[in-house]
């Protein structure tokens, strides 16, 4: 068989994210504009079966892993059906939230064999959440989380962290880990389209690090062994049940050993999350074409670091160098 899934570099591409939906109950300004995105016509998303197509031909070729992500994943009302259509294929499924409603879809979940929920929370204080997210929505985040925990779920809490809003929040969220058993991984704010970024509202890995052992006693800081592939720097504070972890895609990126390929909600293929490329699967799929020959061209086609934003001074050109979408039409 001819691995369409590895690109020039050598990279085995196993692990696709999908995003099932442009739309989102939230509004984070780190993910989207203040006006919002312009959606694509209802038309042009993929359906449940043409999901389940392109995910099939992707699992064939090797993909072992599928992440579920959005927008939003839990508002497309045929959430049940897309997640048993992928719960048939032999793949390791697994989801991204904000957790709004996720307390609807406990058993479908269950039934489903989905283990491993990330949820999205930036901050503990409910007014900085409200403010980030433009939605007054904390406490059905935070009950749910507690909820997926008791009912046996595997959670990692995403916060991205930024200056002057949630940098002080730092050993807050540590510390919820002490009774908690979930893993809290801070992310590095990452620019893309219309989310304001600059480099110095972002919150390095360095600095978090500088913090957490700042405020522990030495020695309590433990370093974990990090999966295979795994984007995230984990810890543990020696005696807690959770432990937690440092994405930094921005300062340290892990683009060597990047296995990750990406699924927009109008069925087009992002070989990178900082490509300024897509190809677009859907339509050859509608056209009954095959769509092995257009991944493996897009696959070919990977750039060898963060879609050819290869320095920081290129990273704080934006307007120059980024070409790309907003995060919530992209699936994080
Ligand atoms: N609605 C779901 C959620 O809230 O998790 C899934 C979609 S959301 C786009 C997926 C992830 O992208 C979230 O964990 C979010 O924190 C992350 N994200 C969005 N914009 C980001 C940015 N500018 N920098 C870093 N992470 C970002």
């Amino acid at each position: 068989m001819t691995k369409i899934l590895q690109d020039k570099f050598g990279r085995e591409h196993t692990y696709l994210r999908i995003s099932l939906t442009e739309r989102c109950n939230l509004r984070c300004s780190y993910c989207m504009p203040e006006e919002g995105v312009q959606l694509s016509p209802k038309s042009h998303i993929m359906t449940y079966e043409e999901v389940y197509d392109i995910a099939k031909t992707f699992v064939d070729n090797g993909v072992t892993k599928i992440r579920l992500t959005g927008g939003e994943p839990f508002v497309r009302k045929d959430i049940p059906v897309i997640l048993e259509k992928l719960a048939s294929l032999p793949v390791e499924l697994s989801i991204t939230s904000n957790a709004v409603i996720i307390n609807r879809f406990i058993d479908v979940l269950k039934a489903n064999q989905i283990k491993k929920i990330n949820v999205s929370l930036d901050s503990l204080d409910k007014d900085k959440f409200t403010h980030i997210t433009r939605r007054n929505q904390f406490d059905k985040v935070y009950n749910n989380i507690l909820l997926l925990v008791k009912e046996g779920f595997t959670v990692k809490v995403n916060a991205v962290l930024m200056k002057d809003f949630n940098e002080d929040e730092i050993i807050d969220f540590i510390e919820l880990t002490k009774d908690l058993p979930v893993s809290i991984r801070f992310i590095e704010f990452m620019p893309f389209d219309g989310n304001k970024w600059d480099l110095s509202k972002m919150v390095a890995y360095k600095e978090i690090l500088e913090k957490v052992n700042q405020h522990f006693p030495k020695g309590t800081v433990e370093r974990l062994q990090d999966a295979p592939n795994d984007t995230a720097k984990n810890y543990k504070i020696k005696g807690y049940r959770g432990s937690f972890a440092i994405i930094s895609s921005v300062t340290n990126p892990f683009c060597d050993s990047c296995n990750r390929l990406r699924l927009t909600a109008n069925g087009h293929l992002k070989n990178c999350l900082f490509s300024a490329t897509e190809s677009d699967l859907l339509t050859a799929l509608r056209a009954k074409k095959p769509i092995e020959p257009i991944i493996q061209k897009a696959i070919q086609a990977k750039l060898k670091m963060r879609g050819g934003m290869d320095t920081l001074e290129k990273l704080q050109q934006p307007d120059l160098h980024l070409k790309n979408r907003s995060m919530i039409t992209i699936g994080g």
